[in-house]
């Protein structure tokens, strides 16, 4: 058997939200063109552009780890996003869409923010300073779309979704 150390850990996790991030990126640009709202479209466009970076900085946590940068199946965030893919097939080109995106988002953030999380810590304990604030900056960004994203929910998209005719 091989030895199961933090650092097995920590590269496996490191794997499987390298997996995320890549599928994630895949599934905004059909998000923007879901969202009816041109807010929405624009937060989840600069989403886009960060989750980008988001991928460099795990290539980068690699490198400092001397480990080829490798993805690993994640079935969280396969089925996180298989869900959204259902409401947005359900409730296309209706305001009630952007309610049901928003919350699909928010349940990906929360998967990322869990992942980021643990792996910030996981590298504190093992000293590697370098990649604990490359995966905090991430983790920010995460935490940061997370709230803008209650914010438009709460001040506008929710209200809209409410008037939508049946
Ligand atoms: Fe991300
Ligand atoms: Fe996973
Ligand atoms: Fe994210």
């Amino acid at each position: 058997m091989k030895t199961q150390t933090l650092e097995t850990l920590f590269t496996d996790t490191l794997r499987d939200i390298y997996y995320a991030e890549r599928k994630i990126l895949k599934s905004l640009p059909k998000m923007i063109r879901a969202a009816q709202s041109s807010e929405l479209a624009a937060a989840f466009e600069k989403h886009r552009d960060e989750t980008e970076v988001q991928i460099q900085r795990l290539q980068q946590v690699f490198e400092l780890c001397g480990k080829r940068a490798q993805a690993k199946t994640c079935p969280a965030i396969d089925g996180i996003l298989e869900e959204g893919d259902e409401v947005m097939e359900s409730f296309k080109g209706t305001p009630v869409v952007d309610a049901g995106l928003i919350a699909s988002a928010q349940a990906v953030e929360h998967y990322e923010m869990s992942r980021y999380g643990s792996l910030a810590a996981w590298a504190d304990a093992l000293g590697m300073t370098d990649a604990a604030s490359l995966l905090r900056e991430s983790l920010q960004e995460e935490t940061a779309t997370d709230e803008a994203l209650s914010t438009l929910a709460e001040g506008s998209v929710n209200r809209a979704a409410v008037h939508e005719m049946a």
